[in-house]
């Protein structure tokens, strides 16, 4: 018997996936399918018996306590913001159930189903037929739906309801797209916008970056809060369809700096790819703030 008691009433935390024209995905690309729980799996080989592979799975009991097995799921909302994962797709609570294994991003599952789903603006095509197409994919969850108004995800953030679980699509929700897309088309010129610091972009397979700095040419952008990689400006397109930032390749792994920002008399360090000197602004969860020190690592 397993050591660590099976939960057997689902509780709630809180995750993103990746969500595009093929479906709902988790961030390793795996697939969830509605009305059916997420079941995980665990790849890791031990090695040959028959001359045949021998996974792990059939030897231990997914979440395993020594494997990094098993569907993650960040505590809450904060706690998803605060690893990096918050920007990276659709985000959501998430019911957990079966054996789960604490971990330093959260938990990770042996079953998990959506409870809800927050879609961020940069997520929606701009044609409002290919919205209800797309959208179509969530509702086969047959779970409520909600519009993030604002580009940065946030606690307590705004948000409307766009498709209601025994109710339908929300006029509300409806409302408010049409209102951004009129506004969009009530504009004198639309020129390209210009890429900058904050702006999500998506890359395509992985996920969505945040634009940490633009230094002439060269794009820095952040993936999972962790993985800085620079691109060339020329390598991202506006997607008038999509409506956002869109590029096929993360370019390079870049150089870390150990920068120190002081916010609100608070000294934070932390390490972020691309060359920085003091004085530089940098966004930091959403907000901009001044790096006071560098030292290159
Ligand atoms: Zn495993």
């Amino acid at each position: 018997m397993d050591r660590v008691p099976d939960y057997i009433s689902p509780f709630t935390a809180y995750r993103a996936w990746q969500w595009d024209s093929e479906g709902l995905k988790s961030m390793n690309h795996a697939a969830w399918t509605p009305k059916v729980a997420f079941e995980a799996t665990c790849d890791k080989v031990v090695g040959f018996a028959g001359g045949v592979n021998v996974a792990l799975a059939d030897v231990h009991h997914v979440p395993d306590e020594d494997c990094t097995c098993g569907m993650y799921a960040g505590i809450d909302f904060q706690h998803l913001i605060n690893i990096g994962y918050a920007s990276q797709g659709i985000h959501g609570e998430v019911l957990l159930w079966g054996k789960l294994e604490r971990c330093s991003l959260g938990w990770r599952a042996q079953y998990a189903y959506p409870k809800f789903f927050v879609i961020p603006p940069d997520h929606l095509p701009f044609q409002m037929i290919e919205v209800q197409r797309r959208v179509q994919q969530l509702i086969a969850y047959d779970v409520d739906i909600y519009l993030q108004i604002d580009r940065t995800p946030a606690v307590g953030g705004m948000r409307l309801p766009l498709w209601m679980k025994g109710y339908g699509w929300s006029q509300q929700g409806i409302g408010h797209l049409l209102e951004e897309r009129k506004e969009w088309y009530t504009r004198p010129t639309v020129p390209p916008p210009v890429l900058k610091a904050g702006d999500r972009i998506s890359v395509r397979d992985k996920g969505i970056a945040v634009v940490t700095q633009v230094d002439g040419s060269v794009v820095h952008f952040q993936m999972f809060g962790t993985f800085n990689y620079r691109q060339d400006v020329k390598e991202f397109v506006w997607s008038k369809q999509n409506w956002r930032w869109e590029t096929d390749t993360l370019g390079w792994v870049t150089s870390q700096s150990a920068v120190t920002v002081a916010v609100k008399g608070d000294v934070q360090r932390f390490t972020v790819g691309g060359d920085w000197k003091p004085g530089d602004k940098i966004m930091l969860d959403g907000k901009e703030v001044t790096i006071t020190s560098v030292k290159r690592t």
